[in-house]
This record gives structure tokens, sequence and C-alpha cells, in this order.
């Protein structure tokens, strides 16, 4: 007899620090697909749903996917669009008998009525098909996980890629634990470790550094016959709710008190070594500098804007880097994206080739990351936004800026938008005239996942700190609910 499953994605990394909350039209921005227009759109790709749908086909499942709904990382989830998506999955819960349901999460969605988007997700779930039923999720390792997400959820399964890569695979692993939960071969649940830590030092980054040990002593400890997945989350730092930070979980039965004891192992090493930060940020001006100086003909140099990162909430409209850029005379230079939906307005209405002088960006909260910038240039080209990734990471999947924009100032082509979001694949600048590996200098706003495409292409990569709202410097954000002490925030060594 086929097991009956219920599936559903949702995917909200929240900032609490952002200004901008995020309402229902948020996530039809980027993504609210019912049903079979989810599976058509999410099926065929690196996603988790690929890889639970995987799992479905083997084992021969009545799959019910009610629907796929993200939105950028941005402010609180207001209280009206996540009723909006949670009312269908409860509905379709309550209506029908189910074996097993898999939800593919995030893990970090703060709505603004409590501080748990996931748990409370799970809560209401729970509410209406009971105990009995098993609930795997998946999560991205920036999960923020809560002991409420590990009480409901049987089974949980984080990437273990950053960049994030492994989406697929991971949809199959929580497939596979759930077949055999579902067939009554196993009864897992989760337990957790976690530190006094807002993030991993290094926001969990797997192509170096600690973490690839880490994962290698989770996969052995994976291979014992009672653990099923051992998840490491890095957690989120932008959100200032009481269980921030990393966590260790494993999912396994049997011996809880040797799975905790293993989970506190890794947990300590990611305390014990959180100076053992990988990156150096160079502040904008020094950025510039190498930009200038940096040779052609061995590849762009890549400069991570690290703190304008709109795949963490912030605006991407900090100007302290472009700024810097101009300053130094930097060209044959691509920068992109530049998040400023009032440019793009007045840009389009002229026509390619035109003069432009317009001020740009820094308009959202000029406290992080600088006010706008007077700039005079010429409009190169404008694009609906619409683009379709072929990289490691959005391959075959079609995304969109939005209405957007090129223009040229000092010999640095500005990619102007209307949505925000990070650059995790080259096709985020080719799409819209502009191709990376012919330029001398590339800027873009990335923390880590555009190395997955950038740095096969790249001459060097730097990173810099802006001082947008991701800064790394997170002295600078007026956090209030977190537990102290904390680390970095509070002081651990005396
Ligand atoms: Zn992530």
């Amino acid at each position: 007899m086929a097991f009956k499953i219920l599936t559903a994605e949702v995917s909200h990394e929240t900032n609490t620090f952002s200004v901008r909350q995020t309402d229902a039209d948020a996530f039809r921005d980027r993504f609210f697909l019912l049903g079979d227009a989810a599976l058509k759109e999410r099926a065929h790709a690196n996603t988790e749903l690929a890889g639970v749908l995987d799992t479905g086909r083997t084992y021969g499942w009545d799959l019910r996917h009610v629907l796929s709904v993200s939105a950028g990382p941005s402010g609180f989830v207001k209280r009206s669009a996540f009723d909006w998506f949670a009312e269908p999955i409860i509905q379709q819960a309550s209506e029908e008998t189910f074996d097993g349901v898999l939800l593919c999460l995030h893990g970090a969605m703060v709505p603004d009525f409590c501080e748990d988007g996931e748990g409370e997700l799970l809560r209401r779930l729970r509410s209406v098909i009971g105990v009995g039923v098993p609930i795997a999720i998946t999560l991205d390792p920036h999960a923020n996980v809560t002991r409420e997400m590990c009480d409901l959820a049987n089974i949980i399964v984080s990437f273990k890629t950053y960049p994030h890569i492994d989406m697929r695979e991971t949809g199959r692993q929580a497939g596979h634990i759930l077949q055999r939960t579902m067939a009554g071969e196993i009864r897992p649940g989760t337990v957790m470790a976690r530190v006094p830590m807002l993030e991993e030092v290094n926001g969990g980054r797997t192509d170096i550094g600690p973490m690839i040990a880490r994962l290698e002593s989770a996969r052995t400890y994976e291979s014992r016959d009672d653990v099923f997945a051992v998840s490491i989350n890095a957690g989120f730092a932008s959100a200032d709710i009481a269980q921030v930070g990393p966590t260790v979980l494993v999912t396994g039965q049997g011996d809880f008190a040797a799975h905790t004891t293993f989970a506190q192992t890794i947990a300590n090493d990611i305390w014990v070594r959180r100076h053992e930060s990988l990156n150096t940020f160079l502040s904008v001006a020094d950025a510039a500098n190498m930009a200038r100086s940096f040779p052609s003909g061995k590849g762009p140099l890549i400069i991570a804007d690290y703190a304008d990162n709109p795949g963490a909430g912030a605006y991407g409209d900090s100007t302290y880097l472009l700024e810097a850029l101009l300053a130094a005379g930097v060209d044959d230079a691509a920068f992109g994206p530049m998040v400023d939906s009032e440019a793009v307005k007045l840009l389009i209405k002229a026509e390619p080739g035109a003069p432009v002088t317009l001020a740009l960006g820094g308009k959202t909260n000029p406290k992080f990351g600088g006010g706008p910038i007077d700039l005079v240039g010429e409009l190169v080209s404008v694009w609906d936004g619409k683009f379709v990734g072929d990289g490691p990471m959005l391959g075959g999947l079609s995304a969109s800026f939005g209405p957007c924009a090129v223009i040229r100032v000092q010999g640095i082509d500005i990619l102007v938008v209307t949505l925000a979001r990070q650059i995790l694949d080259l096709q985020q600048f080719k799409a819209f005239g502009i191709d990376p590996v012919k330029k001398r200098v590339v800027a873009l706003k990335s923390m880590q996942h555009f190395r997955a495409a950038f740095e096969p292409i790249a001459g060097d990569v730097i990173v810099c700190d802006s001082g947008a709202l991701c800064t790394p410097s997170y002295g600078a954000l007026p956090y209030r609910n977190v537990r102290r002490p904390i680390f970095p925030l509070d002081d651990f060594e005396g």
C-alpha cells in the first residue's frame, strides 16, 4: 500500500533589524506556487522538493504538494502573510488522513507575533494531525533551531554545504528517513546542543575551514545504526530572538544520551574556535585601492560586499563601496545589484545611450551603508529583470530582479534593480548584458554563496564590510531579545 504524504515548501529568513516588513506581496514577488504549478517549476532543479519527489518515486508515495512559498530575506513576517500561506497547509492536513508530512523549511522565520515561525507552523500542524503522524523537515543551516522545532518534528535534516549546493540531496535524505519511519522500521527523535553565540564564526562556510572536519565526524556518526541524520547549523545572527545561534542536531533513536554527548562535542568545537574567522573584512577604501591596481587578463577581482547581502536581509542599496570605487577611479568594472526601485522608474523612461543624472541608492536607511550618491552617467540598457540560473545553486531555476537597468559611470557598469536579491549566479549579470568574465573588477553583494559560481572565473576574491545592515560588527546592531551573555556581544575572555 502506498503511503500518503503531505508536502509543502515554506521559506523565509527574517532579518529582524530590517525596517522592511514582509507581507504577502513580498512572497508573491519571490514565489507563491500552489500544487502542480509548484511541482512544474521546482521539481526538476536543485531544490529540496525535487529530492523529496525523487524519494517519493522510489517508494511509490501518494503525494499531495500543497504549496511552495518564499520571500527574499527581509523584516518580520506579518501575521496576515503567515496565516495566508499556513492556512492551505493546515486545511489540507485536516481534510485528509496522511501517513507522513514533509516540510521544506528555512528555519529562521520570525513573524511579528512570535519568535519562531517554523515552530508556530509545526504547532498548528500538530494540532490537526495529532502526535502519531511523523513529520520530517528540511532546514537551511542558517536556521535558528528552537527547542519547539525539535519537539514537534520527528526528523530534521539540514543542508551540509555553504554555498548551499546539496538541497536536492537533503530532500532525498529526509524522505528516506520518513519512509523508514512510516514503515515502522525506526522511531526517530531529535536532540540538540547549542552554544552561546550569535552564529558560527564563519557563518558555517564549508569550502574551507573547520566545518569540513565537523561534517566529516557528523557523517561518521550518521553511519551508526541508531542515527539517521546529524545537522550542524551555523545559525542566523540577524535575528534578535532568544533562541538565536548555532545548533547541532542528531535525529536518531536508542541511546539519546550518547547522541546528545556527540552533538555537544561538535558544538564545543564551534565555541572553542569562535575567534578563527577565515575572512579578512577590508574597508571599502582598501578594497577600492586593490581594485584600482588589479591586473587585467587573469580573471576579475571579485569584491564581495558582505554587509549589504540581500540574501541575509540587507537592503542591497548601500553606496559606500560604489562611492569608494568611483573615488579610486576604478574602471573596466561591474557592480551589482544596486537596489533602488525609484531610480529604476526614472531610468526605464530614458532611451539607451542617453546621459542620465540621478541620486542612486542609500534610500532605505543611510545609517547602514551610506546615503544616496549623485551620479552622472549613461544609460546602457533596460530589462524586465528575468533570468534563468545556470550555476550550481540556481541552475535551471527562473527568477527576477523586477524591472532593472544598467548604467555606466566612469567605466563601471552598474546593475540597478527593483527587487533585492543576492548574487548567486553569473546569469544575474550575463542576462543583462554584463559578462563578468570579461571585466577586470566585479563588485557584488553576497557573503559566501557567490563563491560557487564566481570563484571558478575569479582572478582573486576579496571581502569587504560596507557597514550595511549585515555588518559583521554586531555591536552596531540594537540587540534586545537574544539570551545573554552571548558571543561576540559579551565578554567571555576574562
Ligand atoms: Zn543559508
